[in-house]
């Protein structure tokens, strides 16, 4: 496999861009090698410079959910683009897309439109702190929340592929408010409670998707959620990955459980930058101009994005996958299983729906310290070796695998091919 004009624009990408990339998490710092340039992606599969074609399970970290270029979704953005790009003014269209978010999510009455993940979960903290009156703010360790200043610490993705605790240029005092707990372990949540009277609420990932998958174990989530109703502390969910994914209403609809804030980004815009906060109405009306919590965005509910969302979630919620990506994962979660077995390489796969990943330990991964016990440099091999054999993944042991509703039995094929090669090189390394 040839990889030579990616190298080439890796080279020409260092000059004016950082690293090359304009996102951490696409620079392969952690696995070797040059990041792959891309040319172009359709269905499940995606497409590099040099011509290699890979069966695609990044998809964009999660928002092409219904595969790349979807012909529903290119007939509704072209038709909005047709009328402008954007107006600083409201349109038909958000109401539309409100709409559907709103009925997928119980708990949210009304919703805000931003244009990032990252914008929503700072937009939501800021809204439990306005409703509250309180300050502090509990997260996860391994758990990622965009990379706004005071959740930049003890946080997955990048960071965790970076083994950084936290990040340079965040004054002491952005995170003199953020409380570190374990994941799946609610004492954890409670201890800090014991010594804080002043704790506006918890932020999750209900399914962990950023330290590797994690799923919560024995209702975690449940119990997390009735303890802070006890305490009059807020939940807020962090579904910018689940949300529509884990199934179209969410984790929260899976794990039955209904968040007091709910924060939406990826596969809401379809592969266009869209996130969203919303709550019942008793919350929302903090929101400015309702309220005075303070939130705003030029490009906020952008037309061309807006069609891009409405047009992937309907269609998503037509084609309902959700059972099909169960099979389908459990499918590929057997076959990683099975050939790491085959060749004696340990690993544990941990996968909710369309979502999973296998870290290369023995241990049983439900926090992110398990999740560390992970040997990244047999997983740096498994994945070029997955590549050599055409299967795109994310370029680290702390990132999920996502599945697409492209994926065909014949792409099946090509990803056992694949972890056969792939594990069989891990075993001789
Ligand atoms: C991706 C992600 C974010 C950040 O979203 P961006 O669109 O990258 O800013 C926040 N929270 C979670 C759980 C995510 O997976």
């Amino acid at each position: 496999m040839n990889f030579s004009k990616s190298k080439e624009l890796y080279n020409e990408g260092l000059v004016n861009l950082v690293g090359a990339v304009n996102s951490p998490v696409r620079a392969f710092a952690s696995v070797g090698g040059n990041p792959l340039f891309i040319k172009k992606a359709k269905g499940s599969r995606i497409t590099d410079v040099d011509g290699n074609e890979y069966l695609d399970l990044v998809v964009s970290y999660g928002p092409m959910i219904i595969g790349h270029r979807h012909k529903k979704v290119q007939k509704a953005v072209n038709k909005a683009l047709k009328n402008g790009y954007s107006f600083g003014a409201s349109t038909k269209n958000e109401i539309k897309l409100a709409k559907i978010v709103c009925d997928a999510f119980p708990g949210m009455d009304k919703v805000r439109f931003v244009n990032s993940g990252t914008e929503a979960v700072l937009s939501g903290i800021r809204l439990a702190r306005a409703f509250t009156g309180k300050d502090k703010i509990i997260k996860f360790a391994g758990c990622y929340h965009g990379h706004q200043d005071s959740l930049l610490v003890a946080a997955g993705s990048g960071l965790a592929t970076l083994s950084l605790p936290g990040s340079k240029g965040v004054p002491e005092g952005a995170v003199k408010n953020t409380l570190i707990a374990t994941y799946n372990d609610l004492e954890s949540v409670k201890s800090h409670f014991e010594k804080h009277d002043d704790i506006a609420g918890v932020i999750i990932e209900p399914i962990g998707g950023n330290m590797g998958v994690v799923v919560p174990q024995n209702n975690f989530l449940k119990e997390l959620k009735a303890y802070l109703q006890s305490k009059g502390a807020l939940l807020i969910a962090d579904e910018v990955m689940t949300g529509f994914r884990s199934t179209f209403g969410g984790a929260q609809e899976v794990l039955g459980v209904e968040a007091d804030i709910t924060c939406l980004g990826k596969v809401i815009g379809g592969g266009f930058p869209v996130g969203a906060y919303g709550a019942r109405n008793e919350i929302m009306e903090n929101v400015a101009p309702l309220g005075g919590m303070y939130q705003a965005g030029t490009l906020s509910g952008n037309p061309i994005a807006m069609a891009g969302g409405i047009s992937t979630l309907t269609e998503l919620k037509r084609q309902n996958p959700y059972e099909c990506f169960d099979r389908i994962g459990s499918e590929m979660e057997t076959i990683l299983k099975d050939k790491a077995e085959k060749y004696g390489v340990d690993i544990v796969v941990n996968r909710f729906g369309s979502m999973m990943n296998p870290f290369f330990t023995d241990k049983p991964v439900h926090n992110f310290d398990d999740a560390q016990t992970s040997d990244t440099n047999k997983f740096a091999t498994f994945f070029w070796e997955m590549i050599k054999n055409g299967v795109f993944l994310p370029p680290s042991q702390f990132e999920a695998w996502f599945l697409n509703t492209a994926i065909s039995e014949k792409d099946i094929k090509i990803f056992e091919k694949a972890v056969d090669a792939s594990m069989k090189k891990v075993a001789e390394a």
